[in-house]
């Protein structure tokens, strides 16, 4: 018996995480349909879009439907807490074997990662992780300015 590539619950992030989206959407802005949805993806959290995407759709179903949805990836940055030196992932230097790890396991960052003006381990995350709300336009959607 081969358990090596056994995934016991696959997806099952990305489900939490479209019904989370939906609840904001329905619950918290009172959308009754949402016509189009712009999200911020955080390059540093780790999700399938596909398999969001498609919860998205599948569970919106059962409120008001959902139309068109666009997925911007916001660009992760941090800050050193020593020298106040802010960088980005891309100009971290990290080998794609370094940036493929840190993609499964964000936390991974402090691993990986430290200052490159300084060498310090001790920095904050400044955005890039998570998936945020960025516009929505729908039918009663009370969205805060
Ligand atoms: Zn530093």
């Amino acid at each position: 018996m081969h358990l090596e590539r056994l995934e016991v619950a696959p997806g099952v992030h990305e489900w939490a995480l479209a019904e989370a989206v939906l609840k904001t959407l329905y619950d918290t802005l009172g959308c009754r349909r949402v016509d189009r949805l712009v999200l911020g993806l955080g390059e540093l959290q780790a999700i399938d879009r596909d398999v969001f995407l498609f919860a998205l759709k599948t569970l919106a179903e059962e409120m008001g439907g959902i139309g068109r949805v666009e997925v911007r990836e916001v660009e992760a940055r941090f800050r050193c807490r020593r020298c106040g030196y802010e960088w980005t992932l891309k100009g971290a230097g990290l080998g794609e074997e370094e940036r493929e790890a840190i993609h499964f396991v964000p936390e991974a960052v402090h691993v990986y990662l430290s200052c490159p003006r300084c060498g310090s381990h001790d920095f904050e995350v400044v955005s890039g992780r998570g998936l945020a709300i960025i516009d929505v336009e729908g039918e009663g959607c009370r969205v805060q300015e």
